[in-house]
């Protein structure tokens, strides 16, 4: 890393009178900075981001809208309880919709294809469970979407799908999917229009919170000084506050070269939402398959996992797209920030300084909600 102290020039021309930095330019970080200057357009915004890009999970992973597959909820509910699942729900759907009104559908490249859940042969027990559940579900997550059916038992689809040794599909009706690169693109433009400066290959590794405001060091050596900051690291947050219940997880994800005659369409879970797959531009997208080598992704390192990335091929080319030629064009990894609840901090943490962090696999949609929720609790006092 290039060390050096910033000039006269530098200090005075590009860093001064900020009113607040965020940390992180993920979803969170661009909606609580977007949020920052629609509740007071006069504030004087920063972005800090290590990365050229995002370089976390927002421009890395699937793009799924949705808001719940039924193991998912079911397994949640069993652990913590429905109360606090259906509020995620609904957290989910509203953040779903914020995404939409804040960003546009076309900017998005938003399609309303559905969410599947698929069960193969030897998961009759677990589907006759989720089977059980569709009017329940329907009845308590019709309240927060609005939708009459929102669970849907539709085998009658598989043949169309193609797949090998899968008995049953649940469709989750108003799930979508979006364009994570478009998104993420639409985002940051729309927070340079408005005024927004975001200065990349930052890295803050040290932060002093006192009554003169948070004193920043960065990777490169030299310090700042900015009245108020927003955190907004994810699955990072333990580099720079130790203490935070935020772990790191890898995940694994690879796209296919198109496929000819690609009639596979919708984003889809399967084995309880270990894996993961969508259509997007002719290719299948896959991911997940973290639980086969837990010890090893939960790092918040980028790299490869041979034995899980062999896994996720062997899945594509033997129940995915049995019997076609498929052939995985790149592979890439994000990562996700998991807690021992599954719930997003967002809290003071020091006098002037906010957290807003721990998205788990959900970030796309509670992302917008999280930043705005942070840039509230920052500006009360
Ligand atoms: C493979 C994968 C697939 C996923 N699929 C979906 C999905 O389909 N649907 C869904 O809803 N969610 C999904 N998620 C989850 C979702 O992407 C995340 O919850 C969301 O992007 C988190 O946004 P964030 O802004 O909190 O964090 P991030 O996007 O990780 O942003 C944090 C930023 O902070 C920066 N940073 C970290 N430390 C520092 C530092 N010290 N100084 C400066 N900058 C720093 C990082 O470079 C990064 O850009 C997926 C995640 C992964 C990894």
């Amino acid at each position: 890393m290039l060390r050096y102290n910033l000039s006269y020039w530098e200090r005075e021309t590009f860093f001064k009178d900020f009113d607040v930095a965020v940390i992180g330019s993920g979803i969170v970080g661009l909606a609580a900075a977007l949020h920052l200057k629609s509740l007071h357009p006069r504030l004087n915004v920063a972005i800090l981001e290590r990365g050229v890009l995002p370089a976390g999970a927002s421009t890395r992973n699937a793009g799924f809208a949705c808001f719940g597959s039924m193991t998912e909820l079911l397994d949640d509910i069993a652990r913590f309880g429905e109360d606090q699942v259906l509020s995620v729900v609904e957290k989910r759907w509203r953040g779903l919709q914020r995404l939409r009104a804040l960003v546009g559908d076309e900017n998005l490249d938003f399609q309303s294809l559905g969410g599947y859940e698929m069960f193969t042969d030897d998961e009759e027990e677990i589907f006759q469970q989720c089977r059980e559940h569709i009017p329940d579900f329907n009845r308590k997550i019709g309240a927060i979407t609005k939708h009459n059916e929102v669970y849907k038992q539709v085998d009658e689809l598989l043949p169309r799908f193609g797949f090998r040794g899968v008995r049953h599909l649940i469709l989750n009706q108003p799930e979508g999917q979006v364009h994570t690169g478009k998104m993420m693109a639409a985002l940051l433009r729309i927070a340079e229009s408005q005024g927004i400066k975001i200065f990349n290959g930052i890295a803050i590794k040290r932060m002093e919170d006192s009554s003169q405001g948070v004193e920043l060091e960065t990777d490169a050596g030299w310090t700042l000084r900015i009245p108020r900051i927003l955190v907004a690291v994810n699955a990072f947050a333990r580099t720079l506050l130790p203490d935070t219940d935020v772990t790191p997880a890898r995940n694994q994800v690879l796209i296919t070269h198109p496929i000819p005659n690609l009639t596979i369409e919708g984003c889809f879970h399967y084995d309880r939402g270990y894996y993961y797959f969508r259509n997007i531009d002719g290719r299948i997208l896959l991911g997940g398959g973290r639980h086969l080598d837990n010890a090893s992704e939960q790092t918040a390192e980028f790299g490869a996992n041979e034995l899980i990335r062999s896994a996720l091929v062997q899945l594509l080319k033997t129940v995915i797209c049995p019997g076609r030629p498929v052939e995985v064009d790149a592979w890439w990894t994000g990562i996700l920030g998991l807690g021992s609840v599954k719930k997003p901090i967002v809290e003071r943490y020091s006098e002037n300084v906010v957290i807003a962090v721990r998205l788990s696999g959900m970030g796309v949609a509670i992302g917008t909600l999280v930043g705005q929720e942070g840039a509230e609790m920052l500006l009360n006092e």
